[in-house]
């Protein structure tokens, strides 16, 4: 498992982070490069490469993470007009980085499909 990506440098602050949310289990913070007027990371501290790679022995991992995402969505104050929620997995999926994480994207209106 690979515990030296950009996130977990993240995690460890050995690379600065505009955090937003911490808790035991999960780490929100700014996306470098903003796809949205509120772009937010939600990743777990224990390394999960991917949701690809996700067992039923983190079930509550990736809840706890939803309802993180959830939560941040409201203190950012963009819950009432809504959001969109992401993971992207694998080479198809425009994975960049091989650390589990969630995209929160809001403050304008999303189109569908994505590219
Ligand atoms: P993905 O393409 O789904 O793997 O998403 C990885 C995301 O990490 C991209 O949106 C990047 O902009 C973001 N990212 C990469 N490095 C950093 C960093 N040092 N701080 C914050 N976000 C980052």
């Amino acid at each position: 498992m690979n515990e030296n990506t950009i996130f977990d440098k993240i995690i460890r602050r050995e690379i600065p982070a505009d955090i937003v949310f911490e808790d035991d289990i999960c780490l929100a913070f700014r996306d470098i490069q903003p796809q949205a007027p509120i772009h937010i990371l939600v990743i777990p501290k224990r390394v999960i490469a991917g949701v690809q790679y996700a067992t039923h022995d983190d079930m509550d991992l990736l809840g706890h993470l939803l309802i993180a995402a959830k939560q941040i969505a409201e203190e950012q104050g963009i819950s009432a007009d809504g959001y969109r929620l992401a993971i992207n997995a694998g080479d198809h999926g425009g994975q960049t980085v091989e650390h589990l994480h969630i995209h929160l994207l809001g403050g304008r209106p999303m189109q569908w499909p994505p590219g």
